[in-house]
């Protein structure tokens, strides 16, 4: 097969599509990790950080992926032993709570399958804790494979009126950057992000927020050890103390130019507004496709429980998987597999993909994305409504 010209693009849940200008910042010497510029630039990122995740609290940076994050929030929020109630709303949800039963934490998983979690079950589930013995519900803001949307304030509104004195741990990894997210407003106590979602970021920094509940509470935790131990972070006395040991250099170059993007020229109301306006033209698509009873459809049927930064879909007869193929193939665009709603060795695995639009996105990338699913159903004798790409167009006319 000949080889793709022209800018190929990977559209999945990330990592996802850096700008020219964060790679150009991360492109340069190493600075000197002693003294000059960067010691500046750390303290304007922190301060960008709680800005962005809507927090007067604590924030820190751990060298680390998403799963890293996980593990860097779980051992500041638990001691061996401690209970906790985990919320599953898709395969992430069930991850982090079974990450944190793999490091001794005695967690019951509330599941609620492809949905959205209900406030009244989770509230329920604290009113059954009489003695009071749960530290933290955890709860996974957008699931990355289902591609549902929590109602995070609706939760925390649940857990209070219950009277539970239970903390509030959210992974925000795929929402953070997309999807409107307000720490302190919403009562979230432990918040973790990481940098190659809607950060447009390389995978690298695993991002945490604590707020001053959360980070008191962590000086009883037992699991944290030295490396991972968020107090030391938060309160730094010396530079390297923020992360550690070594700050990763170039990626707070990148970091910096990401923050100065998205706070100071773009603006986050607006951050939020564009990624919604994008998810309305893919969802309007799918609809279409939908519409002569092919089978093809989006995994949420509720708009308030989909996610605004990906969209998990099914295509069914292996349709998903061939139309996969086709794109990397022959049009230059990787869309997401599946994940969790089939294992690779099933025949129904080629019936789910996802599409990732998070971060550095905009309507010709979407529109051209959603273009080539078009010709690519067409090429593969696809069973298919008419009209989706137009639909998407309105769709998205309509938004602006
Ligand atoms: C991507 C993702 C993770 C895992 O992050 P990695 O960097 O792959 O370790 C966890 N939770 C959510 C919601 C995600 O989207």
């Amino acid at each position: 097969m000949p080889p793709i010209t022209g800018r190929t693009y990977l559209a999945i849940p990330g990592p996802s599509v850096i700008p020219d200008r964060v790679l150009n910042a991360m492109h340069r010497v190493s600075p000197n990790i002693y003294e000059g510029e960067i010691i500046g630039m750390t303290e304007t990122i922190f301060a960008g950080l709680k800005k962005l995740a809507g927090t007067r609290h604590h924030a820190a940076i751990y060298i680390a992926n998403g799963h890293g994050g996980w593990e860097a929030a779980l051992t500041n929020m638990f001691s061996r032993g401690d209970k906790a109630l985990g919320i599953a709303t898709g395969l992430f949800g069930t991850s982090w709570a079974t990450t944190a039963q793999r490091m001794g934490v005695d967690v019951k998983i509330l599941d609620f399958g492809r949905a959205a979690a209900d406030p009244n079950k989770v509230a329920e589930a604290l009113k059954a804790d009489t003695d009071r013995r749960i530290k933290y519900v955890l709860l996974t803001h957008v699931d990355t494979a289902s591609s549902v949307k929590n109602d995070i304030a609706a939760i925390r509104q649940a857990m209070n009126a219950v009277g539970h004195p239970a903390l509030l741990a959210v992974d925000a990894i795929a929402s953070l950057g997309c999807d409107e997210l307000r720490m302190d407003e919403w009562g979230i106590d432990v918040l973790v992000g990481a940098s190659q979602k809607g950060m447009m970021l390389p995978p690298g920094l695993a991002l945490l927020w604590f707020s001053d509940k959360a980070l008191a509470a962590a000086a009883k935790a037992d699991l944290a050890t030295p490396y991972w131990s968020i107090a030391p972070r938060v309160n730094a006395e010396s530079y390297w103390q923020y992360f550690g040991g070594t700050p990763p250099t170039q990626h707070l170059y990148g970091l910096h130019e990401v923050l100065k993007m998205m706070l100071d020229e773009e603006g986050l109301e607006a951050v939020w507004s564009r990624h919604t306006k994008l998810a309305r033209a893919i969802w309007a698509a799918f609809d279409a496709w939908g519409a002569n009873g092919s089978g093809t459809a989006l995994n949420i049927t509720d708009k308030a429980a989909r996610g605004h930064s990906v969209t998990a879909a099914t295509i069914p007869n292996g349709g998903a998987g061939q139309l996969r193929h086709w794109l990397e193939h022959e049009a230059g665009v990787t869309l997401g597999i599946g994940l969790g709603m089939a294992l690779p060795t099933e025949p129904a695995y080629g019936d789910y993909l996802r599409i990732g639009h998070m971060g550095h996105v905009n309507a010709h990338m979407v529109m051209g994305v959603l273009g080539t699913m078009e010709a690519g159903m067409s090429a593969l004798n696809i069973s298919r409504g008419d009209g989706a790409v137009e639909a998407a167009a309105k769709a998205f006319s309509a938004a602006s």
